[in-house]
Order: structure tokens, then sequence, then C-alpha cells
């Protein structure tokens, strides 16, 4: 079943009715609802997939789980190539108004999700916040990928070549040096 994500719910409702929400959020309209997870990609590749369950549970916590799935490409801080991750978050929230809620939501060990008095949601913008937190704080390719996709193209030279480059260049650079700071030097070089 793909139905069209409601833009706005009451969440007592939801969770009082058990509510399941399933399908998929479309490039177009992720392209217009989630701005913050389009700055913070390169590119959002498809389909948003979210399936998204509404329940209160023997303590009262009203809460949501279930999962949201994209694609988006990075781009890796490493070879500095774009790369495409999956991004696959479950999801366990607690709606609360309080601070007695929010207690017993976390001693519960839901993640917390604040709102106003009969403040409405916007699924869409949850399901960014959870999709931004699950962006790695430096793209970078896998471990695995490093030497295949991810290259870092340095040219390594022998050592001895290394050594023998390192000497000849310490020299020239410490006659520079003495040249700049002998004043009979920049003398010189101001009488041409
Ligand atoms: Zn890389």
């Amino acid at each position: 079943m793909n139905e069209r994500i409601p833009q706005r719910i009451d969440f007592r409702r939801y969770t009082d009715q058990g509510v399941t929400l399933d399908g998929s959020i479309s490039l177009e309209e992720s392209g217009t609802s989630m701005p913050r997870l389009n700055d913070a990609v390169l590119e959002n590749t498809g389909d948003i997939k979210y399936h998204l369950e509404f329940d209160t549970d023997i303590l009262g916590n009203r809460f949501m789980t279930g999962q949201v799935l994209a694609q988006v490409v990075l781009q890796c801080q490493r070879c500095m190539d774009n790369y495409t991750l999956d991004l696959n978050c479950d999801l366990s929230i607690a709606f609360v108004q309080s601070e007695l809620a929010q207690k017993q939501a976390e001693e519960s060990n839901y993640d917390i999700f604040w709102l106003a008095k009969k403040e409405l949601i916007d699924p869409r913008t949850l399901l960014e916040d959870e999709l931004l937190l699950a962006l790695p704080q430096i793209p970078m390719h896998e471990e695995s990928e490093i030497g295949k996709a991810c290259d870092v193209r340095v040219t390594f030279l022998e050592q001895d070549d290394l050594m023998a480059d390192d000497d000849s260049n310490s020299h020239s650079i410490e006659k520079e040096q003495n040249d700049t700071d002998n004043p009979f030097a920049i003398l010189k070089q101001l009488k041409k």
C-alpha cells in the first residue's frame, strides 16, 4: 500500500487509533518539504520510504515506531569524489508535552519529540530530522573502499629519492633564507 503522507497529524488521535502509515515521499515532494535535508546532501536520489506505527503503551507513552529509508549522494572528504549512501533509520519516538511525560518516555528509552499543546505534527519534518541525524559528520567512503572506489591520488616517491631530495632542498632553503636575512642582499635587489 502506498499512500501519500499526511501533511499534518494529530498525534493524540493517531496514537489512540493505532494508525499505520506506509508509503514513500517522492523526489518532487521531498524537494519542497525537506529543504534542510536537500541542503545537507549533494543529491537525494529517489523516493524516501517510510513505515510508521503510532500507538500507546501500558505506561501511557504516546509513541511512533518504524523506519525511514533514503538514498543520498555525499562528497567523500578523503578522496573528494561523490558517493551514494543508504540511510536506514529505525525510529522509536515518544510525543511529549510535559516534563513528566518526557521523564517517563526517557525511562522507557524513547527518543523525545517535544511539541506544544494542540500542535499538529508535519511527519515529513519529523522524518527529515531523523535523516539529518543519520548523516555522517564527516562523509567518507567505507574503510573497505579505500584503494578501490576511494582512491586518493598520491604519487609515492621511493624512500631513497625522498632522502636525497630532502638534503638538497634543505640546503637551498637555508641559502635563500640567508640571502633575505642579509640586508645587503635586499639592497642589491633594490638597485636592480
Ligand atoms: Zn572516498
